[in-house]
């Protein structure tokens, strides 16, 4: 509460900065002065302290529970809590938005919050709900050893999006909930840059992270994993083990000697491991079922080159189907059965979203592409809702409002996503056309098409820029930044193609576990015509249904910034900062927040709440409306410069206040 007054509550929302600018908002974001987190009206801005912070306990989460945003210091606590009450006191869906780049503290964040609404809820200690709560907090780890890996950036890196719903029946308890998760970068199962490791998953199962295992085992159990799904699970694990082992790389050296005592042996692990006859699991390493114009059905060897890729095409599709399959089986158990709103009340939801950030690297590939597009996206939905909104109420309000200038990047979202002309259609297109579209046509068609796009630009149309190569790259003006992709690999990633013979393998494993998760594998060679969607279009139906998700639901903020490359507790690196400051938008977020008003409330909530603190309106008023008698509070009072009357709400200016008011009203209950 202290901290509330004087100087320090001015910086504990930079609302009360004396000036927005850069400077101003940097200083007070420094965290050497210990303090972590810091609002924007109600977006709490954050800054990965790189240790071990002594403000989680069980007595900071008795501090927050219940209490209004202003009435403590900025805290993650404090945004789940609001997010919480507004779910349980107005019955409205709300969502914790948590963004910000590899290494901020998104997943942190989303783990505390997690905690914090498990701490506040079912005081009565019903055994259901407690089980719901146990299984929804267990989930986290079993994906974080499925999903997460060791890279140069974070220790504990989440190699995929991740959306989780929680839903709660009318006393505001956890009944269940549903995990959506989003592009999981496969591609590390067959490859990792200098440095960095496969996913924690393939070292917890041999022995050097045993402690991990233990615990994953636990939570398996505890989440319903049977002994034969958990048997399963280890055996892919294994089988992707051999696939990418250095003893099956040798496959390029010794494909034509079958006999070879190598592949015999490999083929030999991975058919016992995957269930599967060894005679049809060596075929399907060494050949492929192709259709013959006539309908004939032939058997065609593989060189060596599409021999490797076929394997590696089968490590990463295994993996990546394991990972679904292990999700899939969470949300059946977590999913809400047999509600019934007539009898248990309106069933709200409180999503939340640890997605990955903007990513600018060195070398800028496909992923980055999606991952990019996917910020533009929730990026245009934080215009929409926070900006567009603010500015919509004030209007409906008939308040006067103080036309902010902001950057709409719905341009650069056509840019991709638009159908027939954007740059998704243009990649699906050159997938799609029969015969020999190499990335550098695919890339001359995009040029053509895009090239007077203002924030396209190809190296072709602009010689004289040294930054880009010929014939490889294009740049796309971001929202966050400029960033240059390389088209390399891009239409192989888009079609991610598998052969069809990998797919009915798995699906004649006798394991049934594998046999479920690969239902594609039904279909006969000469039944399968129909394209499958592209990676890049799969990828844009998951993140519009989630923007969908989203934008039907209250949103709340936590914008997480990392405070330097070398996850240390001490360095700020300023320019590292500033640049994330920007392009997370925080500048014209404080901006709008003050241009307009901290709080606002429906005139009836706000007499009900303040009424006892003027003599004109307790116990009753006697005035004409409920507006008079509120006007009748703010005079009192002496607030009249700092409030706006709407025509249903009262606008309140700066969170002070507000802080005073709830401080009488302490004072006499
Ligand atoms: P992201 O999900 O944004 O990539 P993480 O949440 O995994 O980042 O955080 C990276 C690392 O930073 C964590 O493993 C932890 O060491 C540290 N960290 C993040 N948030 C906190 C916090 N609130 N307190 C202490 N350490 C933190
Ligand atoms: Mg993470």
């Amino acid at each position: 509460m202290a901290e509330l007054e004087g100087l320090e509550f001015g910086k504990s929302d930079f609302v009360l900065l004396d000036e927005v600018t850069m400077e101003q908002f940097m200083e007070n974001l420094r965290f050497e002065k210990g303090r972590i987190y810091t609002f924007i009206g109600e977006v709490v801005v954050s800054v990965n302290p790189y240790k071990q912070m002594d403000i989680y306990g069980k007595e900071v989460i008795e501090d927050y529970r219940g209490r209004e945003l202003y009435e403590n210091p900025p805290h993650l606590y404090a945004v789940a809590d609001a997010a919480y009450k507004a779910m349980k006191r107005r019955a409205k869906d709300t969502c914790i938005v948590i963004s910000g780049e590899s290494g901020a503290g998104k997943t942190e964040a989303s783990k505390y919050i997690m905690q914090y609404i498990a701490a506040i809820t079912n005081p009565s200690q019903r055994a259901e709900v407690e089980s719901v709560k146990n299984v929804l907090l267990k989930s986290n780890c079993v994906l974080e050893a499925f999903g997460n890996a060791k890279t140069n950036r974070n220790d504990n890196s989440s190699r995929f999006g991740k959306y989780m719903d929680i839903n709660f029946n009318f006393n505001g308890d956890p009944t269940g909930g549903h995990i959506n998760n989003y592009l999981l970068e496969k591609s590390r199962v067959v490859q990792q840059q200098e440095g960095e490791r496969n996913f924690h998953s393939f070292y917890q199962a041999s022995n050097n992270d045993s402690l991990c295992h233990k615990a994953v085992m636990a939570a398996l159990k505890v989440i319903g994993f049977t002994a034969e799904e958990i048997s399963s699970i280890y055996k892919i694990l294994s089988t992707i083990l051999h696939l990418v082992s250095p003893t099956l790389n040798a496959l390029e050296d010794y494909l034509l000697i079958f006999a070879s005592v190598f592949l015999s042996v490999c083929v030999k692990h991975i058919s016992e491991l995957t269930s599967t006859e060894a005679e049809n699991a060596r075929k399907t390493l060494l050949y492929r079922t192709v259709a013959t114009g006539g309908g004939e059905v032939i058997e065609k060897g593989h060189n060596e080159k599409e021999a490797s890729y076929g394997r590696d095409a089968f490590a990463k599709a295994l993996y990546e189907r394991l990972f679904a399959w292990i999700v899939g089986r969470i949300n059946s158990v977590i999913e809400v059965k047999d509600y019934n709103p007539a009898l248990h009340g309106k069933n709200t939801v409180i999503g939340v979203l640890d997605i990955y950030g903007f990513e600018i690297f060195d070398n800028n590939s496909f992923e980055q592409f999606c991952i990019n597009y996917c910020n533009e996206k929730l990026q245009q939905l934080f215009i929409e809702l926070i900006l567009r909104q603010e500015q919509d109420e004030y209007q409906r309000e008939g308040i006067t409002w103080q036309h902010i200038e902001y950057f709409n990047n719905q341009i650069i979202v056509d840019l991709v996503e638009q159908p027939h002309k954007g740059i998704i259609s243009i990649l699906d297109e050159a997938c799609l056309t029969a015969g020999k579209v190499t990335d550098t046509v695919c890339l001359d068609s995009m040029n053509k098409k895009l090239g007077q796009h203002p924030h396209y630009t190809s190296r072709k149309l602009c010689p004289a820029d040294k930054t880009m190569e010929f014939n490889r790259d294009f740049r796309i003006r971001h929202y966050a930044g400029d960033v240059t992709y390389s088209v390399e690999g891009f239409l192989d990633k888009n079609k991610d193609p598998l052969f069809q013979d990998f797919k009915r393998l798995m699906y004649n494993s006798s394991d049934p576990v594998l046999k479920e998760m690969w239902p594609d594998g039904k279909m006969s060679i000469t039944e399968v015509t129909k394209r499958p969607l592209t990676a890049a279009t799969l990828f844009k139906n998951s993140i519009i249904a989630l923007v969908d998700k989203l934008a039907c639901k209250e949103p709340y903020y936590v914008r997480c910034i990392k405070p330097n490359e070398v996850k240390s507790s001490m360095l700020f690196d300023d320019g590292r900062c500033q640049h994330q400051v920007a392009y997370l938008g925080l500048l014209e977020n404080v901006r709008v927040r003050r241009a307009g008003f901290a709080y606002r409330q429906p005139y009836a909530r706000f007499l009900q709440r303040y009424k006892m603190t003027c003599e004109y309106t307790w116990p009753n008023h006697l005035m004409g409306s409920d507006q008079e008698a509120v006007e009748a509070i703010v005079n009192q009072h002496g607030f009249e410069d700092d409030v706006a009357y709407g025509h249903t709400k009262l606008f309140v200016r700066t969170p002070r206040t507000l802080f005073t008011l709830e401080q009488e009203r302490s004072a006499l209950i």
